[in-house]
């Protein structure tokens, strides 16, 4: 203890008493330490830095006293073994000894303080202090030594628990491990002896130490069977065990070995094998373990598939038909033997080339359309013109679908084609065919509609014919009736006129009648020859001037006696202006429609009135001619102006006629340029109407004709009449008669051209046509020759205007038909003296 110096804190807030104290001690103990603090806190701050042997404490002092500081030192366990003795100035003082102690002091000093005391209490609180610190440093090192051990025990335990939980967990999953081995170990042998693999292990020399059952179902050995015995038993091939042996042993395993095995009953399988070499614990080879899959229904499956491929592939080339594989944008991926050849190209002149240029160029386009289409619908039948290499065009038709691959996308085209260009030229030809026949057919057809149109043309004409038969047969009783009834009167009366003892007024009244009968029989005539001019078309419209007032004022007069010996008012009426009467027409035809018209009216009305005349209608002057006679029925209307029609058609008929006076009529107005109809109803009357372009004459007037008396004493001398009838002639001889004249006859052309070379008197020729030796047109034709100024004037039955036509053709000045009215004759020579 002598080495180490005592430290020794007095704690005092009085200095002089720490002086006091410090003298104390550096006498008792002048190696000490001594350290002083003026206040508790300070003296607790130097207690806990300095670790004091002993602590000398006041007891009264400010802010913290003695026994505060001391129950702090005591309670702070670090301080809590240092000594304190209480320094105090009261004496005896019990009660602070008693609380002193109760707070943990060891000590109790009064002051003054006796130095040998302070140096025996110093003395026995280091040794107090030194034990504390020994059994406090030994409590320490017990506690530490507890802990370690503690720590210890502690540490095994829980390694101890660890053990005993990895042993529980070990052994749960051992025990685990154990069923799931055995589980698997079941279920690998479950499939060890299902599977249709087949699992085996040889020793090294070859012999089976196992083999699981499977084997059973290609090799038809038992499992048993083979145990024990050479697995080269089962090769078929020997030279594949020798190769088996020589790879497993050099690379130690094998892997898709395929051979062939043979069976119990000798069959081959097909198998695979994949083997390893297993090692003992030396790392020696010991055995191997392989196994076995039978492959041979796959063998044979590939060798169905190659077969199967070489067939089609042999189809695909023989194929009589063209295939074509085209890529998406339409090149060439494949074709067959048959499509070259159908094209005439070789292969590689075809791979990689776009389809459309192989065909016909009016096809590209389409291709180019539909290729689209064809790879979108996944199908196709088409037809094309393609060009062969030749440059022939053909004819070809497309089947066609698409391949595609594992994802359905479009990956190429198969397409079918077949040269159908014989076919389409035949179809072409059978459509020619067709539409020839067509042709034929409708030609066929038109002629058999001609033919039926024919027919029924013919039927029409055959009824016509027949109705113009029974009408001609009419017509014939008619006519001859019309022709006889007056020729009857005619011959009968003339045959009484020529009794010389016929009284003078007999004799007058039968003349009569022998004109009006000769007048009837002309104008029979008449209609006949109208009507057959009219139908050989060759009738013509001879327009001059006239005036029309004055012709129908002479109709007037013509017709009126008639109508007065009937009773029946003849009245005409509604005429223009003598001024604008005066026109341009054919005034011959004029009149004859007129006189047929008012001639009707009369023959059919018994009483009442004849009305005629005409109006000036929107450039048309419309004639008319209505009678309040007999009146026609409405069916009748048409028909009344077609030839031969009457209404009357029995053999007791009333009335006269012909039948042809209408239909001669209607034909001249047409011919004239207008139109006729008829307002009719029976009992009450008729009214005729018909037009004619109303053309006023221009011309300041017209010379009126003179009059035909008046003309007798102009005549010319000399007359050469060409006639070779004798009572023609005697009737011209007569008509001129009492006329100044010389009249020359001549008895045939020749005759008559003879007389006129002869005779430079004769003024004027009546040249009839129809002669013995020379007729008249030739003889007309010569005398011209000669004398071109002479007026030759044909007169001739032959009355149509054809006849006057020729007659004027060949040099004649005019024309006189015949019967030759003496009027008119006289009126014709003088005309002809006049302009020669
Ligand atoms: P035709 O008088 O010579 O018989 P038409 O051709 O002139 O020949 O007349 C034909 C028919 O028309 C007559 O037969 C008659 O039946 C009828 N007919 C013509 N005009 C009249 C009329 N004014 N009144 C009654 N009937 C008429």
């Amino acid at each position: 203890m002598d080495s180490k110096k005592i430290k020794i804190l007095a704690i005092d807030d009085n200095k002089d008493n720490l002086i006091s104290i410090n003298a104390l001690i550096k006498e008792a103990f002048p190696d000490a330490i001594i350290l002083n603090a003026l206040s508790g806190k300070k003296g607790i701050e130097l207690a806990t830095s300095q670790d004091p042997d002993v602590i000398l404490l006041d007891i009264v002092m400010p802010d913290m006293d003695g026994f505060e500081v001391c129950q702090k030192l005591k309670s702070n366990i670090k301080l809590s073994d240092i000594p304190i003795v209480f320094v105090t100035a009261i004496k005896g003082d019990k009660e602070s000894r008693i609380r002193a102690l109760e707070c943990g002091a060891e000590a109790f000093l009064a002051k003054p303080i006796d130095e040998s005391e302070l140096t025996a209490e110093i003395r026995a609180m280091v040794k107090i202090k030194a034990a504390n610190t020994y059994k406090r440093d030994e409590k320490e090192r017990l506690a530490v030594f507890i802990e370690e051990q503690t720590q210890e025990l502690n540490t095994n335990y829980i390694s101890t628990l660890n053990l005993l939980e990895d042993l529980r967990t070990e052994n749960k999953t051992r025990k685990e491990s154990e069923a799931s081995l055995r589980e698997s170990e079941e279920k690998y042998r479950t499939i060890f002896e299902n599977v249709q693999d087949v699992f085996y292990q040889t020793d090294l020399t070859g012999t089976v130490l196992e083999i699981s059952p499977s084997i059973k179902h290609f090799s038809e050995f038992d499992r048993e069977e083979l145990i024990g015995s050479p697995v080269a038993n089962l090769y078929y091939n020997p030279d594949d065990r020798v190769i088996f042996l020589n790879t497993i042993k050099k690379d130690g395993e094998l892997r898709d070995y395929e051979l062939m095995l043979r069976t119990k009953t000798g069959v081959v399988k097909y198998v695979s094998v994949n083997a390893q070499l297993a090692f003992d614990s030396d790392g020696k080879p010991h055995h191997i373990d392989g196994a076995i899959r039978d492959i041979t229904e796959r063998i044979q499956s590939q060798e169905t598939l190659k077969e199967s491929e070489l067939r089609f592939r042999m189809l695909f080339d023989k194929a009589p038909l063209g295939y074509q594989s085209l890529d998406i944008d339409g090149y060439f991926i494949d074709t067959n033997q048959a499509w070259l050849d159908t094209l005439g190209y070789e292969r590689e002149e075809v791979i990689g080339k776009w389809f459309g240029d192989f065909l016909a160029p009016k096809y590209q386009n389409g291709f180019r359309k539909r290729f689209p289409i064809f790879k979108a619908q996944g199908k196709i039948h088409s037809e094309f013109e393609m060009i062969h290499k030749n440059g022939d065009i053909l004819f070809i038709a497309f089947d066609g679908r698409i391949g595609t691959d594992l994802n359905g996308a479009f990956k190429q085209t198969h397409c079918i084609l077949k040269d159908i260009t014989e076919q389409k030229q035949a179809e072409l030809q059978i459509q020619a065919n067709n539409e020839h026949i067509e042709l034929q057919n409708q030609e066929l057809q038109q002629l058999i509609e001609e033919l039926n149109q024919t027919n029924r043309e013919l039927v029409i004409a055959k009824d016509k014919a027949e109705e113009s038969d029974h009408l001609k047969t009419a017509f014939l009783h008619n006519i001859s009736h019309e022709i006889r009834t007056p020729l009857n009167s005619i011959m009968g009366f003339t045959e009484f006129m020529s009794n010389p003892d016929l009284a003078p007024e007999k004799r007058k009244h039968f003349a009569e009648i022998v004109q009006r009968s000769s007048c009837q029989l002309l104008s029979v005539i008449s209609d006949i020859v109208s009507i057959a001019t009219i139908e050989a078309g060759q009738v013509r419209i001879a327009e001059k001037e006239n005036n029309l007032n004055s012709t129908l004022r002479l109709l007037h007069e013509q017709f009126l006696q008639k109508a007065q010996e009937q009773n029946v008012s003849l009245n005409l009426n509604h005429l223009l202006p003598d001024n604008d009467a005066k026109i341009i027409t054919d005034e011959t035809k004029l009149v004859q429609v007129l006189t047929n018209l008012i001639g009707n009216a009369l023959k059919f009305t018994q009483q009442g009135y004849v009305n005629f005349g005409y109006r000036l209608k929107d450039n048309e002057l419309e004639f008319f001619v209505e009678d309040t006679g007999i009146g026609i029925p409405p069916e009748m209307h048409h028909e009344i102006f077609e030839r031969f029609r009457q209404v009357e058609t029995t053999t007791t008929r009333q009335f006269g006629g012909s039948g042809l006076g209408l239909s001669i009529s209607k034909a001249y107005v047409e011919l004239m340029g207008g139109k006729m109809w008829l307002i009719s109803e029976p009992g009450k009357g008729s009214a005729f109407y018909f037009t004619i372009p109303y053309k006023k004459n221009q011309k300041i007037s017209i010379a009126e004709k003179p009059a035909i008396n008046t003309i007798e004493d102009e005549i010319p001398k000399t007359i050469l009449v060409a006639e070779d009838e004798d009572s023609n002639f005697m009737l011209i001889e007569e008509m001129l008669t009492g006329v100044n004249t010389n009249i020359i006859r001549a008895v045939n052309g020749v005759d008559a051209v003879n007389i006129c070379k002869s005779n430079q008197h004769i003024d004027v020729v009546l040249m009839d046509i129809k002669m013995p030796l020379m007729d008249g047109y030739e003889a007309t034709r010569q005398i011209k020759g000669f004398r071109p100024n002479l007026p030759i004037i044909a007169q001739t039955a032959y009355s149509t205007e054809a006849d006057k036509n020729k007659a004027l053709a060949c040099g004649c000045s005019d024309f006189i038909s015949k019967p030759i009215k003496k009027n008119i004759l006289i009126s014709k020579i003088k005309e002809q003296i006049s302009k020669s």
